[in-house]
């Protein structure tokens, strides 16, 4: 039985004054809804530290947004796995589309990344998905399978089961265009499919695979009820407490 995580996406939204104020509103209404599904924040780099002691015993997971696929060397601006992994942080965020856009990520990099995360006990947000000129040229599957075929090359069985998968349409990202919940399930159950042609049927059921572009309180509850469907990533309306947790309500 997969639990639904919904992570929110913090981008580049909130100082550490912000975040902590955020922090402390959340974890009250949190605590007193008890809501269905897992919470996790993916917040900068910078509010990583203050996060996890505000969030301890809160049951509230909290992860980056990237990392370095090296051990440690000279790459300056960089974070490296152990650096995460020494304040805590349960999960990173790799290969969002806003990385592939404007930082270079490539299939290549990501797949070194989620073998670095793994090493180092972070559980990964691998995200993928099409831009809208390849959906509407019907390209939408061949270009999630390739990402996911090359993101995951030579990660072992034993590791992708405890892997969160975010398909994200990149045309639904920040646009208040969210994919419909049968075209989010489509591609949800089309990754699951590619997950068990290249691990087997079990395995791919024990991966969680999110929906991310355009979640909100309003359409949050059918696109979770969709069955292949385990959670969202969460840009925009993680930011208001109260809307991120209407989310991890739905
Ligand atoms: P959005 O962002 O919810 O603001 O569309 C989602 C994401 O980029 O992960």
């Amino acid at each position: 039985m997969r639990t639904k995580l919904i992570a929110g996406n913090w981008k580049m939204y909130k100082t550490t004054a912000e975040a902590a104020a955020f922090a402390e509103a959340f974890k009250s209404l949190f605590s007193a809804s008890k809501p269905k599904n897992e919470a996790a924040i993916c917040a900068p780099f910078t509010q990583l530290p203050m996060l996890k002691q505000a969030l301890a015993d809160s049951g509230i997971g909290l992860g980056a947004q990237n990392m370095h696929f090296e051990e440690e060397g000279a790459f300056t601006g960089e974070i490296s796995a152990a650096m995460l992994t020494e304040i805590g942080v349960d999960y990173c965020v790799i290969g969002h589309s806003e990385r592939r856009e404007y930082f270079a990520e490539t299939d290549e990099t990501v797949n070194k990344k989620l073998h670095t995360a793994f090493k180092h006990g972070i559980v990964p947000i691998f995200c993928v998905g099409e831009v809208l000129a390849q959906r509407d040229a019907g390209e939408e599957f061949s270009v999630v399978g390739c990402q996911l075929a090359k993101g995951l090359a030579d990660l072992p069985a034993e590791n992708v089961r405890r892997i969160v998968i975010a398909y994200e349409p990149v045309w639904a990202i920040g646009t208040g265009r969210t994919a419909t919940p049968q075209q989010a399930q489509e591609m949800c159950a089309f990754i699951r499919g590619e997950a068990a042609k290249l691990y087997g049927e079990a395995v791919s059921q024990d991966i969680r695979i999110q929906y991310g572009g355009s979640v909100k309180p309003e359409n949050a509850a059918e696109i979770l009820g969709q069955p292949d469907i385990d959670g969202a990533l969460v840009g925009g309306a993680s930011l208001v407490p109260d809307k991120f947790l209407a989310i991890c309500e739905g």
